[in-house]
């Protein structure tokens, strides 16, 4: 059984959505590596009362509980206090912190405000300090009589980070980094199945899944395995999902579309329609995309697909603008246009208006033109809210592109 450890974030901005809560996920990671089980992450309001509450909790119930804020010298800074009431001990005046803080105390003109300063130099009693580096208010790391430890840590992530470090450093790193492997075309869902039957029969080792529309991710997390172990148990997941698993290095779908095409010197180039440019921009977002990616035409109106991409105005009326025939030409127009070894093209109905019994929301055309000849071309039906539609479309293009550059069939699962 691991040693199990909770984090406690304290401030009422973070309560009240004012201020984004970073520190936890920070911590809960270091806590991770070095062998604990965090099962409890919680944020608390700048109130004395529910703060003693849950450090009582939490100090009776798990081995080490790390909380961020709430130390400093203003009158909502409760955390000292809640701490040494849950702990039933004495806060101290520690003659060496006051000595330190005795230089910005004298800073301010109004003695009430010098005092609150100098609050921060109150010590639970038996704690040891951590001196700040960047702030005032210090940390403090006290060991209970039940065997467990409290550490106080203050709240800006700059102050908390290099506290964190110092506190942690009696408790040696034991896991491996966590692996992370990129899903495209396959449900969360139908990805958990996946992974639970390749993992069937290994212990130590935990997993989760995290999915946005278009992308899954699986996390395999060293729960003892170890990381010889861990790299082998990736390997043989990433085989187990097959072509849907586009990578197992953490990198997302768009950095692996142009790292594939700079290892082929491929270049590239889209046709979008209902994406808007969305294709475009993931691409762009990865530094060196320039050397394989040369563009995109954003054909929204029928005018732009027959001007700028050659789609004959007779196929548009004919066919429709969300159709095989239409994709198919765009693709080739963009392939032609942008003079790129592959152009891939995508339209639909991304909703939520727009769609009939033949062409419902969702219904995306996606086609993939390269030199070999005619268009290979896609139909998807795409789940969820515009932005939804727009994202899986966007992440389609990039399976295509990425399955076109590695040979992969484009519907072979
Ligand atoms: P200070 O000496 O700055 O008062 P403190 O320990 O009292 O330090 P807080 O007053 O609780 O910390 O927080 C100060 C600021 O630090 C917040 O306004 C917020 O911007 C940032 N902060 C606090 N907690 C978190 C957190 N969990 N995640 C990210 N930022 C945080």
């Amino acid at each position: 059984m691991r040693p199990t450890a909770a984090v406690v974030t304290v401030g009422s901005e973070l309560v009240e959505g004012l201020r984004i809560d970073t520190n936890t996920a920070v911590i809960a990671r270091a806590l991770a590596q070095r062998g604990f089980s965090v099962v409890e992450a919680v944020s608390v309001a700048d109130d004395t009362e529910p703060l003693t509450r849950t450090l009582t909790r939490l100090t009776r119930e798990c081995s080490l509980v790390v909380t961020t804020g709430g130390l400093g010298p203003t009158h909502d800074d409760v955390t000292r206090e809640a701490s040494a009431s849950a702990l039933g001990r004495a806060l101290v005046r520690s003659a060496e912190l006051e000595a330190l803080l005795q230089g910005v105390a004298g800073r301010h003109q109004d003695l009430r405000a010098a005092e609150q300063v100098l609050t921060q130099a109150d010590v639970i009693e038996g704690a040891d300090v951590i001196k700040p580096t960047t702030g005032t208010a210090p940390g403090q790391v006290v060991a209970l009589d039940s065997g467990a430890t409290l550490i106080l840590l203050p709240g800006p992530p700059t102050e908390m980070l290099p506290m964190l470090q110092a506190a942690l450093a009696k408790f040696p790193v034991s896991s491996a980094e966590p692996r992370e492997l990129g899903v495209v075309g396959l449900s969360e869902s139908d990805a958990q199945v996946v992974v639970q039957r390749a993992l069937v029969g290994v212990s130590d080792v935990g997993f989760t899944v995290l999915a946005r529309p278009g992308d899954v991710r699986v996390l395999l997390i060293d729960e003892g395995i170890g990381e010889d172990a861990l790299n082998a148990l990736a390997a043989a997941v990433a085989t187990a999902l097959g072509h849907h698993c586009y990578s197992d290095d953490g990198r997302d779908l768009a950095q692996v579309v142009v790292d594939d095409a700079v290892l082929h010197q491929t270049t590239f180039g889209f046709a979008e329609s209902c994406t808007g440019g969305t294709v475009a921009a993931r691409v762009t977002s990865v530094p060196g995309s320039s050397q394989v990616f040369v563009g995109a035409v954003v054909a929204y109106a029928n005018e732009v697909k027959a001007s700028l991409l050659d789609v004959p105005p007779g196929l548009l009326a004919q066919y429709g603008a969300v159709s095989e025939e239409s994709a198919r030409a765009m693709a080739e127009g963009a392939r032609e246009a942008l003079s790129v070894d592959i152009a891939v093209s995508v339209t639909g109905i991304a909703g939520p208006d727009g769609g009939s019994p033949e062409k419902p929301v969702g219904l995306v055309w996606l086609a993939v033109a390269t030199a070999e000849g005619s268009a290979a071309v896609e139909k998807r039906f795409l789940a969820g809210s515009r932005q939804a539609v727009r994202d899986r479309a966007a992440a389609t293009a990039l399976d295509l592109l990425r399955r076109t550059m590695r040979s992969i069939p484009l519907n072979e699962t």
